[in-house]
């Protein structure tokens, strides 16, 4: 199980009656008008302390928390199917880089495939950045499965095995065996950040209302930052705070 360290308060929120604030990075950092309601009340979270955080947090599993191309590799006694050539949204489907149908690249893996993955190596630190910022109880996986026997119970097994204090949502067509990503876009709102691998997941989230984080990876749209993506992730929320101090220190009142 991860550790996950108490709330960081090394910036403690300002009590006073001032509404002159100060944050570092804002003067580097572009403020732009908010859509309605979007952001402004959503973004007290863990370091703050407290219980009003009301940002919420979708955390995809397969590519992000857990290792699934790793277990398909093993499955298939396939190599690594990211090389320099294969990178990008094109390199998405396995079943054309290895030349097999779906059915094939599924019925395989049941419960020990789903429950038996390995973490990504960015796995608890990811955890622990989202924990320290938004708080633990903020944080819920939000995974779509595929239709075969045991993976539900697999995926469950798998959040139970390394992070028992985390829900697990699932998102799925009801008829479709095997969708690469479920409707996640239902749970968007305001105060919703889908941390996420497939692109189209994100688009549709955001369209939906939502905030979303395409986290980078050979097989996406951001393949050429795979490499960065903590940085970057943890950048956003750091842009996304200031955003947020800036909004208060601007409220007037009464
Ligand atoms: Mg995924």
């Amino acid at each position: 199980m991860a550790k996950v360290t108490g709330p960081d308060r090394s910036i403690e929120r300002s009590t006073g009656p001032t509404t002159t604030r100060s944050f570092p990075g804002a003067a580097s950092t572009p403020i732009t008008k908010p859509s309605a309601g979007r952001v402004l009340t959503a973004l007290h979270a863990g370091e703050y302390g407290g219980n009003d955080n009301l940002m919420k947090i979708l955390l995809d599993l397969d590519g992000v928390m857990a290792d699934l191309t790793g277990g398909l590799m093993r499955v298939h006694n396939k190599p690594w199917p990211f090389g320099p050539e294969n990178r990008g949204p094109d390199a998405w489907y396995l079943t054309n880089t290895w030349e097999m149908s779906a059915d094939e690249m599924w019925e395989p893996c049941g419960f020990d495939f789903w429950a038996g993955l390995q973490k990504t190596l960015e796995a608890d630190q990811l955890y622990q950045t989202l924990c320290r910022h938004f708080g633990q109880e903020n944080i819920c996986f939000l995974t779509s499965p595929v239709s075969t026997a045991g993976c539900v119970e697999g995926k469950r097994e798998w959040c139970a095995r390394h992070y028992p204090a985390t829900p697990i949502l699932f998102s799925a067509s009801s008829t479709a065996r095997f969708t690469p990503g479920g409707p996640k876009e239902f749970l968007a709102g305001p105060e919703r950040y889908l941390i996420d691998d497939n692109q189209d997941n994100c688009k549709r989230f955001e369209g939906a209302g939502g905030r979303a984080f395409l986290w980078p990876a050979w097989w996406n749209d951001r393949f050429e930052q795979t490499h960065f993506r903590m940085h970057l992730l943890e950048q956003e929320i750091r842009h996304m705070k200031h955003f947020q101090e800036a909004a208060e220190a601007l409220t007037v009142k009464p």
